[in-house]
Parts: C-alpha cells; sequence; structure tokens
C-alpha cells in the first residue's frame, strides 16, 4: 500500500473513534497528505528507510512547524512555532508522517491528562477512565490504533504511566540520548522526549530514528544504538527484583501479574536476583521539590511580553504580569509554580532544594551499585490500573500515582513499560524494566523477549 492510503486510513480511524477517545488537539490532514507525497516519492525512488511513510502523533510540547504547540495552556492557545524540534527534523528527513498534536496535561504537569485546558482523553479500553498523563493523548491515540507510533515526553513517567494505563509500550529514553531542543521545558534536568508504540520492535524503531547528539542541546549526548540489535534472548541475564517496589500502596492484582511476567523470564532462562533500592521512599519528595523548582524558573518566560496569553486592558506592566499569568495558567500549573519559587525562596533552598538534589546524587549511587549485581531491574510502571475520570481530585494522591516512575528520571536512567498478560478490572497493566545508562539495547531486548513469548498486544474493546 502507498502511505497515501495509509494516511486516509489513519484519519478514517480517527474519524470513527476520535469523538469519543479524544486523543488529538490539532489535525490536519492536507499536511499530512504532503508528507504522505513526499513519502510516496522517496520510496518509488528507493529513498527512505523503515519509518518513510509511516503516519506518527507528536505530543503538543514539542514543536511541529505548520502547527500550534500549545501544551495544552491557555497560555500558549494560539502558539505556532516558528521551528521544527530536533525530533521533528529527524522525523521528516525519514519521511514520516506527521498527523497532529496530542493532548496533554498542561505544560506535562499532570498524570491523567485532565489537566488540559482544552479537553479530556478517554481511555481506549474504558472510555470511563483516565488515559494517564501526561502524554495522556499520545498513549490514546497508539492504543486506538489511529496511528502505530507516537512521541511523548517524560519528566517523571509521562510516557511510561500512560503507557501502562493504555496497555501500549513506552520507552523513557536516558537523559541526554535524545535531543530537548523545541521542546517546550518543564523540568530541563529531567525532561526526555520518547516514543509510544504497539510494540517493542516499533518503539526501538522510534527511538532509533529520534536518538543522538544534537549542537542545539547542550545535555544532549552520542548514542549508539541500532533497532537491529535489539534480540529477543534473555538467557543468562539477571533480573534484579527491587523489593521497595512491590511494596505497600502497590495494588496486589497489580504486583502478583507483574511477578507473574517476571517468572516468565525464568522459563526463558535470565535469573530473578532480590535487590533493594531504600531510597525509593523518598524519591516522590525529591521529584516535586526539584521539577517544580526547575518549571518556576522556566516558566517564569510566560509574562505576555514575547509570545503567549496577553491580558486585556493591563492598567500596569505589573498588572499585566500578574493577570497574563493568573489567566493564563491552571490551578496545576500554579500550584507548581508556588511550590518551586518557595523551595528555592532564600532560608528554605537548603532546607528543600539543596537536600533534593543531595539525595538525588544518593539515590544516583544506590541504583549504581544494584546495577553491578543485575543488569536491569523489573518493576511494576505504577501502584495500580487507570483510575475513572475525576475520581482522583487530591493532588497529593495523584502525585502517588508516579512512585514507581519518578526514581527513573531522577537518576536519568532508561526504562521501558510494557503490558503483561492479564489484566484488573479488564484494564491492562503495565511492568517496567529499567536498565543502567545507556542500555536501551538490553531492557528493549528483555521487553521484546517477553512480548514475543506472550504473543504480543491486546486490542483495546473500542
Ligand atoms: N506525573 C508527573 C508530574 O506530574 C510526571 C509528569 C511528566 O513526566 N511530564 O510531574
Amino acid at each position: 500500500v502507498s502511505s497515501t492510503e495509509i494516511t486516509e486510513s489513519v484519519y478514517n480511524r480517527i474519524n470513527e473513534v476520535d469523538g469519543s477517545v479524544g486523543s488529538y488537539l490539532e489535525l490536519n490532514k492536507e499536511a499530512a497528505l504532503k508528507d504522505a507525497a513526499v513519502a510516496d516519492e522517496m520510496i518509488k525512488k528507493g529513498e527512505g528507510d523503515l519509518l518513510t511513510g509511516i503516519p506518527i502523533a507528536i505530543k503538543d510540547n514539542i514543536c511541529v512547524r505548520g502547527f500550534k504547540a500549545t501544551c495544552a495552556s491557555k497560555m500558549l492557545g494560539n502558539f505556532e512555532p516558528p521551528y521544527n524540534a530536533t525530533v521533528i527534523e529527524k522525523l521528516k528527513k525519514s519521511g514520516a508522517v506527521l498527523v497532529g498534536k496530542t493532548n496533554m496535561d498542561e505544560f506535562a504537569m499532570g498524570s491523567s491528562t485532565e489537566n488540559s485546558a482544552f479537553k479530556k482523553t478517554r481511555n481506549p479500553h474504558d472510555l470511563e477512565r483516565v488515559p494517564g498523563g501526561s502524554s495522556g493523548g499520545s498513549a490514546a491515540a497508539v492504543a486506538s490504533l489511529t496511528v502505530p507510533l507516537s512521541l511523548g515526553s517524560d519528566t517523571g513517567g509521562s510516557i511510561r504511566q500512560p503507557a501502562s494505563y493504555c496497555g501500549v509500550v513506552g520507552l523513557k529514553p536516558t537523559y541526554g540520548s535524545v535531543s530537548r531542543y523545541g521542546l517546550v521545558a518543564f523540568a530541563s534536568s529531567l525532561d526526555q522526549i520518547g516514543p509510544f508504540a504497539r510494540t517493542v520492535e516499533d518503539a526501538s524503531l522510534l527511538y532509533g530514528a529520534i536518538c543522538g547528539k544534537d549542537e542545539m542541546d547542550a545535555t544532549s549526548l552520542m548514542t549508539k544504538f541500532d533497532a537491529k540489535n535489539v534480540k529477543n534472548d534473555v538467557k543468562g541475564l539477571k533480573i534484579g527484583i527491587p523489593k521497595e517496589y512491590f511494596g505497600k500502596g502497590v495494588d496486589s492484582k497489580v504486583k502478583e501479574l507483574v511477578m507473574s511476567a517476571a517468572k516468565e523470564y525464568e522459563k526463558l532462562g535470565a535469573e530473578l536476583v532480590e535487590v533493594s533500592l531504600p531510597f525509593t521512599d523518598y524519591a516522590l519528595s525529591a521529584y516535586y521539590i526539584i521539577a517544580c523548582a526547575e518549571a518556576s524558573s522556566n516558566l517564569g518566560r510566560y509574562d505576555g511580553v514575547k509570545y503567549g496569553y496577553r491580558c486585556e486592558n493591563a492598567k500596569s506592566l505589573e498588572d499585566m504580569f500578574v493577570r497574563s499569568r493568573s489567566e493564563g495558567f491552571g490551578d496545576e500549573v500554579k500550584r507548581r509554580i508556588m511550590l518551586g519559587t518557595f523551595v528555592l525562596s532564600s532560608g528554605y533552598y537548603d532546607a528543600y532544594y539543596k537536600k533534593a538534589k543531595l539525595f538525588q546524587k544518593n539515590l544516583r549511587e544506590e541504583f549504581g551499585a544494584v546495577f553491578s549485581k543485575c543488569d536491569l531491574l523489573l518493576t511494576p510502571t505504577a501502584p495500580d490500573v487507570a483510575f475513572k475520570l475525576g475520581e482522583v481530585e487530591d493532588p497529593v494522591k495523584m502525585y502517588a500515582a508516579d512512585i514507581c516512575t519518578v526514581p527513573v528520571n531522577l537518576a536519568g536512567l532508561p526504562a521501558v513499560s510494557i503490558p503483561v498478560l492479564g489484566t484488573k478490572d479488564g484494564m491492562p497493566v503495565g511492568m517496567q524494566l529499567i536498565g543502567n545508562n545507556f542500555s536501551e539495547e538490553t531492557i528493549l531486548t528483555a521487553a521484546n523477549a517477553y512480548e514475543k513469548h506472550i504473543g504480543g498486544y491486546t486490542l483495546p474493546r473500542i
């Protein structure tokens, strides 16, 4: 089939299901068909690669020329970036088809996509439930079979947790392995772009296309990754089971399903070893200090002056700053700016921010020590399955949904979430495989082995 035909079918599927799922904030069929025509031409000439002509959806905090980048915020409601993110440039070079922009929690702050200023996204496995967040739109777009691939961003779990809730594959790469140029900053020392897909092979392919050093992002690093090296042999691999990730707060059915997935690895020739990561207990507190501190600084740029929302009839410069920010940001974003400003303020800096940064160093060392005992770690991705829309109102309870994912960002490590065999209340359950720095090949190989072993992907009911 041609890419043009595939793109037509993508839009047919979107028309069929997206009215009820709501994955997308912006679609542009005309632009997508243009990409498809370019791809078809490339294929005819024998150019291109495995992504040529393949439709991909993009989280709305990644800049794509010709589309808005609203970050699901009123603040950037009309913002059209005049340039492409590096990941988009790379995809364009491959001849991929950019289908549209996906819904998210405002500025990527949240775990359910309910913080979007524009719309709700629903879980394709049960429309009463959230898709997870903050990249909920990208996860739901793949799970509802509108696109085979999408990009999200992960600062504290925003790729892995929605992947887990929606029953798809989501990879948070090693910090620095994918350029952040053109990704709207939330917490720059933690943010990473990564792929969603229905299979590990597809996720590997997309990761391979976007990773690598970029002179536009000083924190990006040389990465050697080739999707062809993702095999499915785990014989002799040592898989660490950190007991803190199976402790209180984790639903018993989730524990049971993830542990039986671990047991399957034994059948495949891997060895399970019990390990301990006692610092896990403090990771949530440290994450919410560091992420909010960086957010309060990063979001200082939205003041109504250069771009973004500006209030009407400002009486003075100060009035313009105050009202533009008060009216442009939603509640969760304001909460984080206030928390972040507080932990950085004189008198509290040492007690909160500095302590959290010191803790982060200890956590990194703790992970480092564990990786001398095993090749990778296996945990649940989230303590429970997707909850109902509106069910979690207390922000602190919402933060608790990130307990299994935030330590990985604090340590800068790569991790992948894949669905395990079995469901709880009919909902998918994800397992997380965490690797040492730049060990994407190892974790994706292990993920691939399990996926092939259980026979692959479960279709959503929609
Ligand atoms: N849920 C986490 C938060 O609200 C993670 C968000 C993310 O990874 N972007 O901060």
